[in-house]
């Protein structure tokens, strides 16, 4: 099979200069696509009655991560760091070999499609999803160079789990799966470094490799590739083996459930900066659950017996902000007929939570400062200010810096607010939190429409985790919600069909099955041509119209003969009417109950 890769032949930024002036030979820069994966996706092959799965000729294993997060565990309390690390980077080496000679083997007539195989058999295997910064391999002269960004990956959660938060990258075994691939397939010793690492708190992990003799200093990441190291290294670790910090599994207040590594991040910066009087910024797309995290951080602090006051910012008429916040003396304005207290007077003593900051005008973004700075208020229309002991936490989803550029948001209040920023990821980047929050919103929701779910079935399962949210918890939350109301109420789990809105709304997931019996998951409502008046068309809709039947109804006739023509078979149904499955399902189910 020959693999058609985008070639940009532009130089890539930062290249050395040699010292003698001539230009390095341009190499190509490679993007991989999802859609690569066809030919070593097909020889993954699960063959469970003999209780094997391959990938092509070698033998695999599913291995629960928590399981792999526990051997870690171990290996680090009976080795000592180092040991451990030493063990995980050489086994991940072991394992990039055995990709190499694979990819070598089947994409043979294109070296650099070959070399693009490693990542992605990496992400295949379900170790992490890998970004290409820039890939250069010429086999002729042995030079490479290669930057990734590895997104999600497994190991940081195995770590997270394990330790927590850490002072240096924890991605060993991946490190040596890059450095075993890249010797194997360039026939040279060749080092991967992590240079960044989610599990020291970055957004991403990002590795660089290059042959060995290039590295300045390559023996300190060495001496975890010889397989004779372990003594020493059990030597050299000795009493450093506690250094990591075990994470600390102190529930978090009620109402916020989560299983991932970025939750548990955003819960141990909660932990830590909760006890002070620290104003919080949270930062993170729109519905990834900022006002519930501030209510946690209030809750964890001294203040958590006084006030919590929310306030939307966005939501409050613009010449309202400033006495909303505030207060306003008798007489300020027409209407003001009576002194009223501002949400910074009610929330004395404890926390007000500003959503959606950005949106204040600049008017109250000055007042807003001056509670900062002076810790006092000065209501609309009044002449002396109060004093307030307030806590501020704001949160944002717009970049509150390129506000400040734009001269739309007051540089002082930016460096004022964000003292402790605190980035909550997006759902898409921590999956592992699907199932428990499907699990919490169930348990809210049965209880809230007096309704008995008992659960969620496997495939509806599968296509929560791989939907992308873009409305993020909330949306999940509100897919879990009208999927309990549409649930009959017979103590039967939640199914596919039950997720999907008759509504058709903009953030409705679309899916259904394909032919194999898996979920699909489009992004495109359907993929039926657009409907025409023209040709065949014009003859049915005359018909329709003359025999007066209502629309309801001559859908259901549509679908009934679909389903009778595929012989029952809903998926073909489906496709003939360029419906997905679950959306020709649950219409087929409306239908048969209006009759
Ligand atoms: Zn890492």
């Amino acid at each position: 099979m020959t693999i058609k890769k985008p070639l940009n032949l532009t130089r890539w930024e930062g290249a050395p200069v040699p010292a003698d002036g001539t230009m390095v030979p341009l190499l190509p820069q490679l993007e991989t696509s999802p859609s690569d994966f066809a030919d070593l996706s097909a020889r993954l092959r699960f063959c469970p009655k003999d209780g094997r799965i391959w990938l092509d000729d070698q033998r695999m294993v599913l291995l629960h991560l928590s399981a792999l997060a526990s051997l870690r565990h171990e290996l680090v309390n009976s080795l000592g760091t180092a040991a451990a690390r030493g063990l995980l980077t050489r086994m991940g080496y072991a394992s990039g070999c055995k990709d190499a000679q694979l990819a070598k083997r089947i994409r043979v007539s294109d070296p650099v499609a070959a070399f693009l195989a490693g990542p992605q058999l990496h992400a295949l295997e379900g170790i992490v999803s890998v970004e290409t910064v820039r890939a250069e391999v010429d086999l002729e002269s042995g030079h490479h160079y290669g930057e990734f960004i590895w997104h999600s990956s497994s190991e940081v959660d195995a770590h997270f789990a394990a330790f927590g938060m850490s002072a240096e990258p924890v991605c060993w075994m991946q490190i040596g799966y890059a450095s075993g691939y890249t010797s194997v397939f360039m026939g040279q010793p060749i080092l991967y470094r992590e240079v960044e690492c989610r599990g020291t708190g970055s957004h991403h992990c990002r590795i660089i490799g290059k042959p060995v003799q290039e590295w300045d200093d390559p023996n300190p990441d060495m001496i975890y590739l010889q397989p004779d190291g372990l003594a020493s290294l059990v030597m050299r670790d000795g009493a450093s083996s506690q250094a990591l910090p075990v994470a600390d599994d102190k529930a978090m207040p009620s109402g916020l459930v989560g299983a991932s590594s970025g939750f548990s991040a955003v819960c141990q910066l909660l932990k830590k900066v909760a006890p002070t009087n620290a104003t919080v910024l949270f930062l993170g797309e729109t519905g990834v659950g900022k006002e519930m995290f501030a209510r946690t951080l209030h809750s964890l602090s001294k203040r958590c017996d006084k006030p919590f006051i929310a306030i939307n910012c966005a939501a409050i008429p613009e010449n309202l902000v400033e006495a909303e916040l505030f207060g306003v003396e008798r007489g300020a304005f027409t209407g003001a007929v009576q002194s009223r207290p501002g949400r910074f007077e009610r929330a004395h003593g404890g926390t007000i939570f500003l959503d959606e900051i950005g949106t204040l005008n600049l008017a109250a973004q000055g007042k807003l400062l001056r509670v900062l700075q002076e810790r006092e208020i000065e209501p609309v229309g009044g002449t002396s200010s109060r004093c307030v002991d307030v806590r501020v936490v704001a949160a944002t989803n717009v970049n509150l810096r390129q506000a400040v550029q734009r001269g739309e948001f007051r540089e002082d209040l930016f460096y004022r607010l964000n003292v402790f920023p605190v980035h909550i990821p997006p759902l898409r980047e921590r999956r592992e939190d699907i199932p428990v929050l499907v699990r919490h919103f169930l348990g809210k929701y049965s209880l809230r429409h007096g309704q008995t779910v008992t659960g969620v079935t496997d495939r509806a399962l599968d296509y929560l985790l791989d939907y992308d949210y873009p409305g993020n918890v909330r949306e999940l939350e509100n897919i879990i919600e009208r999927a309990v109301i549409l649930c009959p109420d017979d103590g039967a789990p939640l199914d596919v069909a039950h997720l999907f809105s008759p509504g058709g709304e903009v953030n409705t997931p679309f899916f259904g099955i394909g032919q194999d019996g898996f979920l699909t998951n489009s992004r495109e409502p359907s993929s039926a041509p657009p409907p025409t008046t023209s040709g065949s068309a014009g003859g049915v809709i005359e018909q329709f119209l003359s025999s007066e039947l209502p629309l309801d109804a001559l859908e259901n006739l549509i679908i009934q003969a679909a389903v009778e023509r595929s012989g029952g078979n809903l998926a073909e149904a489906a496709r003939m009417l360029g419906l997905t499955r679950a959306q020709l399902a649950y219409r087929h189910r409306k239908g048969a109950n209006e009759a």
